[in-house]
């Protein structure tokens, strides 16, 4: 470790040289940098692996005092310090995990001007007794990294973010920054209605990871398929798999290491030992595939992650950007892989029908289904969509599945009302509702024993789907529900009209449908999930 040393005044670029090694800044780095250094405040829209730290770091070191950083992440709290330290910056941290000793320690070297950077979490800033302290010393600049947690329609939302909107009163003339790697515009406004940053300068770096190769396929073995995946990634290649449950995360990883696969779990219920092991093979070995719930990830610097997996559908499009975004930090090619079937449409739309909040709040959450639908579904460039969901324009990539292999189409108006029009019989005629299996059965004409003691091979479209397989059906029935043509109710997510069937019942509103090549072809090889 080298010693450290006073960068008060310093050129940031010497600073940048010294401090880290890096030759030159990247992208908006120096422009952030000399923005803030002048004492203005910065909204820093960057994404994952585009080098947020350096603009706030650089920044504290240059200005007199010491820059505060305010982060989530309590967990990393200490290897970030630990890491600074080593390159001779004087860091600390303030947070609950602390023995008192240790506190009274850095809240000393903070009073006497001994710290370049001290990281707090958010609700250590909301102690009264914090901002007293902190206000006794001298700040250089304040970062909120992870910004985004202080927008309550995302998925990161963290109620204490909501008590950093008067730090410019606290503490005035201090410029101020949120930086954050999660960009809808929507979460743009937020950040700077609620950190009260109105003159904020924005800077907003592209959100394409080019190295990344986007792919989605059907679900139809979700095991099966992942282990194909990673079989077809070279050889030593570390990865992430999320999963949404706990005992999937054990599940998978356990079938994973059956087939030779060096996969490790990790989620909040593992031991916190076991889960910190977990980590730091994952982080030191290379080849390890960690399976884990999104619990996992957040913060996480391994530049070579090769691909990240997700078995289960993302919540949103912000969540799988971020989760996706974790792979090839290091700029090499990589892959972020998914598979998702009608079950999970189904089982998200339960979630929010039967989750907790009001009705403007499901609304909103039913919107962000809607638009990672939208993106599963698209017959044009998923990175086109991708961006575009984050409002910028970009033309087809040539790297994503659906650049790389077009996606056969067919017109889906004539299945889609031999569904509906079977969903409208069985109500009408009979007061009943079913989920998507058994409407399969009926419109295949198979001879099941339900089937039989309802009598429901009497039914005028009984056998009328035939043509179909069962896999097509099921392919068929998800795209509707993305679409909003048909809506699941209910635990059992029985299948219902929605406003926009009448449309196709009536022959008005067009179909084209993808066809799943992949489901396709591996419904042959593999048993249904
Ligand atoms: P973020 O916080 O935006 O995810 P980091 O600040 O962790 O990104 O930086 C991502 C990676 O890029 C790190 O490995 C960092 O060392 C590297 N990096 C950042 N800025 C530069 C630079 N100017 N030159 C070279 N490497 C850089
Ligand atoms: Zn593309």
């Amino acid at each position: 470790a080298s010693s450290a040393r006073d960068f008060t005044g310093a050129d940031p670029h010497v600073v940048l040289h010294e401090v880290y090694g890096y030759d030159a800044f990247r992208g908006d780095q120096a422009d952030i940098v000399a923005h803030v250094v002048a004492g203005g405040d910065a909204v820093v829209l960057m994404p994952t692996g585009g080098g947020k730290s350096v603009t706030y770091q650089v920044p504290a070191l240059v200005r007199p005092g010491t820059g505060l950083v305010v982060s989530p992440l309590i967990a990393l709290m200490h290897d970030q310090v630990d890491a600074l330290i080593a390159n001779g910056v004087r860091a600390a941290y303030l947070n609950s995990t602390q023995a008192s000793g240790e506190r009274a320690a850095v809240e000393r070297a903070y009073l006497n001007g001994e710290l370049d950077l001290l990281y707090v979490a958010p609700e250590r800033l909301n102690v009264g007794q914090t901002t007293a302290l902190l206000q006794r010393g001298r700040l250089s600049v304040i970062a909120i990294d992870e910004a985004h947690c202080v927008s309550q329609w995302g998925h990161d939302f963290r109620p204490d973010y909501l008590g950093l909107g008067d730090l410019a009163e606290r503490f005035p003339g201090v410029p101020r920054m949120a930086l954050t790697a999660t960009a809808t515009r929507e979460t743009h406004r937020e950040i700077s209605e609620r950190l009260h940053l109105p003159s904020a300068r924005h800077f907003v770096a592209s959100f394409d990871r080019p190295n990344i190769q986007y792919r989605i396929e059907a679900k139809v073995d979700p095991r099966r398929q992942l282990l194909s995946f990673i079989r077809a990634q070279p050889e030593g290649s570390a990865g992430i798999v999320y999963t949404l449950s706990r005992k999937s995360v054990e599940q998978t990883a356990e079938f994973l290491r059956a087939q030779g696969v060096d996969a490790l779990p990790y989620h909040a219920g593992l031991d916190a030992g076991i889960r910190a092991a977990n980590q730091s093979r994952f982080l030191r070995d290379d080849a390890v595939v960690m399976v884990a719930t999104i619990a996992f990830g957040m913060g996480i610097d391994k530049p070579d992650v090769r691909f990240v997996a997700h078995i289960d559908l993302p919540k949103s499009v912000e969540g799988y950007y971020q989760e996706t975004g974790r792979a090839g930090r290091d700029g090499d090619p990589s892959v972020a892989w998914m598979a998702y079937g009608l079950a999970d449409v189904v089982q998200q739309r339960r979630f929010i029908d039967q989750g907790e909040g009001d009705r403007a709040f499901k609304q909103r959450m039913g919107q962000h289904l809607d638009a990672m639908l939208a993106l599963c579904e698209t017959v044009g460039c998923r990175r086109q969509n991708l961006l575009g969901y984050f409002g910028e324009a970009s033309e087809p990539c040539g790297n994503c599945d659906t650049c790389l292999e077009a996606p056969e189409t067919f017109d889906g108006l004539v299945a889609a009302q031999k569904l509906m029009s079977t969903i409208v019989r069985l109500q009408r005629e009979r007061g009943q509702a079913f989920g998507a299996g058994h409407l399969i059965d009926i419109l295949r004409g198979s001879s099941t024993e339900r089937i039989r003691q309802q009598g429901h091979d009497a039914l005028a479209t009984y056998g009328l789907g035939a043509d179909l397989s069962e896999q097509d059906w099921r392919s068929v029935v998800r795209q509707l529900l993305a679409r909003r043509l048909l809506v699941a109710r209910g635990e059992y997510g029985t299948l219902a009209l929605s406003e926009a069937s009448a449309g196709v019942l009536k022959g008005e509103t067009a179909v084209p449908l993808r066809r799943d090549s992949m489901g396709r072809a591996a419904a042959t090889r593999v048993r249904k999930a």
